[in-house]
């Protein structure tokens, strides 16, 4: 691939999510999976739940999430009963092993779809059999045309402590044509109830080149959220996965094209580094790739901090992802797998990979360098290593494009190397996962 084509939007993922590469996880594994549920925990090491809730009024064409946007109210009774099954089995593990939940994450999907009240009955069961009164966070991601006054309430009276709001850009035109469901006046009612009910800490998603996406317009969202003050701002850079409506339909242009597209990766960025700007102006600290936070001191993102680190996670619902003991777990994909699994009373493991230390601190360079900064005591007290010799040829590579500076006790990004630093990620993977498939 050239330089040129390589800052084309092309198809396929572009982001990091977790190491090893997904295409290496196998059905194979799920024997090992068992094993580490049945093993004490690791000493220490903090638990956290994500919740996926599969439900969307309508399909973005940008997604390749596991979602439905067909099902009846029987077929969500139906899958919130095989949710809850599913934490109960989980709750049984040994590898619980007495610990609390320290962070829940309600992720989707759309889990604001949900009513109110199957919210509240889906909640105060899952409470009773994993209690999350002493997580540190509890998040739940909102789409802002599915919430009302009360379904907010609802949220914050069973302890919902960071929203999550899906608003991505403020323009309806482009909102319309990128097939998000919601409208901009949602984005101020919804934003202006969760402010009024108090929730701790609220997020607004944005994303740097939705299709139709200008300067004028991106500079005028980046406005319209400094507007809103919310605690914590999270850019995405459209990426053009696979299997999605617009992988279908659409052509990839350069930024000097005016018909609708995709930006290319340059003018992704040049959007994303001047909302960064713009916000720390406002007050805001960069706090990752993607994050801004209004006051760094009190807005902690719990979820990314403890996962990113190795911390514990079951994922429950159908396709989720988790990673406990040292080993990577993904359910079983489809509806009827997922359902039959549990209505047979089976934990529904689809695939896993069991990582070695090796892996381990390969994960965690590559997570936390999206934060900006490693520290290299931190790793040298987990791993008895010095990253910047373990990973020497790598980071020399970086720093002398300008991406990062090597220092004595840590490693910095540079702006422009953390407003890209995904695509330099692979740079650290071991041989064997480089140039693979990476889903
Ligand atoms: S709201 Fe989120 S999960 Fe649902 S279709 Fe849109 S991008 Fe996908």
């Amino acid at each position: 691939m050239t330089a040129v084509e390589q800052e084309k939007t092309g198809l396929g993922n572009y982001f990091i999510a977790n190491y090893p590469p997904f295409s290496f996880w196998k059905p194979a594994h799920v024997a090992a999976a068992r094993d580490v549920l049945n093993a004490p925990p690791t000493p220490g090491t903090p638990l956290g739940l994500y919740l996926h809730i599969p439900f969307c009024r309508k399909r973005c064409k940008f997604c390749y999430f596991r979602v439905y946007t067909d099902k009846n109210a029987k077929d969500i009774e139906t899958y919130l009963g095989a949710l809850t099954k599913e934490v109960e089995l989980l709750a049984a593990t040994p590898v619980v092993g007495g610990r609390p939940l320290d962070y829940v994450y309600f992720g989707g999907g759309t889990p604001s779809y949900l009513s109110a009240a199957q919210l509240d009955s889906l909640m105060t069961r899952l409470k009773q059999i994993m209690p999350w009164d002493q997580a540190r966070e509890v998040t739940f991601e909102c789409e802002p045309g599915t919430l009302q006054r009360h379904k907010l309430e609802t949220l914050r009276a069973q302890g919902v402590t960071r929203l999550s709001l899906g608003v991505e850009n403020f323009k309806a035109e482009i909102l319309q044509y990128n097939g998000r469901a919601h409208l901009e006046e949602e984005i101020d009612r919804a934003y202006g109830w969760a402010r009024e009910i108090g929730f701790p800490q609220i997020n607004i998603d944005l994303i740097a080149g939705m299709v139709g996406e200008d300067w004028d317009n991106w500079k005028r969202c980046v406005e319209r959220t400094i507007g809103l003050a919310p605690d914590c701002v999270t850019i995405y850079q459209m990426e053009l996965p696979y299997n999605t409506v617009f992988s279908k339909e659409l052509t990839v242009i350069g930024n000097d094209e005016p018909s609708l597209g995709v930006a290319d990766w340059p003018t992704k960025r040049a959007w994303t580094k001047y909302a960064f700007a713009e916000l720390e102006k406002a007050g805001y600290t960069v706090s990752s790739a993607t994050t801004v936070v209004k006051d760094a001191s009190k807005t902690k993102f719990v979820y990314r901090e403890a996962l990113w680190r190795g911390a514990d996670m079951f994922g429950a619902g159908v396709a989720s992802f988790g990673h406990v003991n040292g080993v990577h777990l993904q359910n079983l994909d489809t509806w009827e797998t997922y359902t039959e699994a549990l209505a047979k009373g089976e934990l529904p493991l689809g695939r896993a990979f069991p990582t070695v230390e090796r892996d381990r601190l390969v994960r965690e360079v590559v997570l936390l360098l999206k934060t900006g900064k490693l520290d290299v005591g931190y790793f040298r007290a987990k791993y008895g290593v010095d990253i910047r010799d373990t990973f020497r040829e790598a980071f020399a590579k970086l720093e002398a494009d300008g991406w990062l500076t090597v220092g004595a006790e840590s490693v910095d990004c540079t702006r422009d190397g953390l407003i890209q630093i995904d695509r330099h990620l692979p740079a650290f993977f071991d041989p064997q996962y480089v140039n693979a498939r990476y889903t």
